[in-house]
C-alpha cells in the first residue's frame, strides 16, 4: 500500500521538468521571480530572466511567460500557492525568447497573451530556438513557441478590478524594435522589460544605443517608485541607473574616439569602460556592445 502511494506520489512529476522558481514579494500585490544574472546555460536552464505577476481583484496579470513551458509551469504553481486566482493575461515585454517562451503554457489554458505588433515581425516560432540551443533538452520539453494572442500597435489602459496598468510600446528601436513596458500609476510600479538591466551588463546586439538612451529618459519621467527590469534583482526607483550610466558613458567614449578618428578595432581596445568591469558578463557582452554602439554611432559623423 505504502509504495503504491509513492508510486501515486511520483508518477505526475515524471517528465515534468521542475525548475524551482523563487518568488520575491515586491509590493503588497506584486510578486516576481529574479533569474540569475548570467547567459542562459544547462545549469540555469532559462531562470536568467525576470517575470513577475500582479495580483488584481479578478486575478493575476503576468509580466512575461519566462524562457520555456517548464518556466511558466514553475511560475504558476507558485502563484497558485500565494493564492488561489486565475491567470486572466499575459503581457510579453518583447520578442527575446527568454521571455515568452512560456506562452504556449497559458494559451493551452485559454489565457489572454497580449504583446506589440513587432511579434509578428520579429518573433522567431521555428526551431531550434535560442534558449532550446542553450539550456537541457529535460528543462525545454513541451516548450512550443506560441505568439501573443493579441498584438498591439499602440498605447492602451486596461483596468482590472481596481487595477490599472497603462501599456506604452516605445516607437523606435531601443533594446528592441518595439519594447513595450507597463506602468501601475497608483503604485508608480514600472515594468521596463530589458530596456532596464541590473547587475549584469545589458546586451546592444539588435538594439540602438541613441533609442535606448532615448527610452530610458522617457521612462524617468514616469517618477516610479518600484522599477523592475528584464535581468538584475535591483527593483527600487534606481534600478535603471546601472544601464542608463553604462549606455551614456558608452556612448561620450565612442563619440570621443569618433571625433579623434579611431577605428573599431582602436575603439574596442580603447574604450574599456573600468567603472562597469566588476559587473558580472562584462567579459561577454562589452566589447560586442562597443562594436555595436560604433555601428550606429558613427553615422552621425
Ligand atoms: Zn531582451
Amino acid at each position: 500500500m505504502r509504495s503504491l502511494i509513492l508510486l501515486l506520489l511520483i508518477v505526475p512529476l515524471l517528465g515534468a521538468f521542475e525548475l524551482g522558481l523563487h518568488p520575491t514579494k515586491i509590493s503588497s500585490t506584486v510578486t516576481c521571480f529574479l533569474g540569475k544574472p548570467e547567459v542562459m546555460n544547462t545549469t540555469n536552464n532559462g531562470n536568467m530572466v525576470n517575470s513577475c505577476y500582479i495580483a488584481t481583484s479578478q486575478g493575476y496579470v503576468v509580466i512575461d511567460s519566462g524562457s520555456s513551458y517548464a518556466y511558466a509551469a514553475s511560475a504558476y504553481k507558485a502563484m497558485h500557492i500565494t493564492k488561489e486566482l486565475p491567470v486572466i493575461l499575459v503581457i510579453d515585454t518583447h520578442v527575446h525568447d527568454d521571455h515568452w517562451l512560456g506562452n504556449g503554457f497559458f494559451v493551452a489554458q485559454g489565457v489572454r497573451v497580449l504583446g506589440s505588433d513587432d511579434f509578428a515581425h520579429n518573433s522567431r516560432i521555428d526551431s531550434p530556438t535560442r534558449i532550446q540551443t542553450h539550456i537541457s533538452p529535460q528543462a525545454y520539453a513541451n516548450t512550443i513557441p506560441t505568439r501573443p494572442t493579441e498584438m498591439i500597435d499602440h498605447d492602451t489602459n486596461l483596468t482590472f478590478g481596481t487595477t490599472k496598468l497603462q501599456f506604452h510600446l516605445i516607437p523606435t528601436l531601443a533594446h528592441s524594435a518595439k519594447d513595450l513596458v507597463i506602468f501601475l500609476p497608483q503604485s508608480k510600479t514600472l515594468f521596463a522589460g530589458d530596456l532596464v538591466f541590473n547587475d549584469r551588463i545589458p546586451s546592444l546586439l539588435g538594439g540602438d544605443i541613441n533609442g535606448w538612451i532615448g527610452a530610458l529618459e522617457q521612462l524617468q519621467k514616469y517618477g516610479a517608485t518600484t522599477i523592475i527590469g528584464g535581468h538584475g534583482y535591483k527593483t527600487d526607483a534606481e534600478a535603471m541607473t546601472m544601464t542608463y550610466g553604462y549606455l551614456t558613458h558608452l556612448r561620450h567614449a565612442i563619440r570621443n574616439a569618433l571625433h579623434a578618428g579611431l577605428g573599431i578595432e582602436e575603439t574596442m581596445n580603447t574604450v574599456t569602460l573600468p567603472e562597469y568591469k566588476h559587473l558580472k558578463m562584462f567579459e561577454t557582452l562589452h566589447r560586442s556592445n562597443v562594436e555595436a554602439a560604433y555601428r550606429t554611432l558613427e553615422w552621425e559623423q
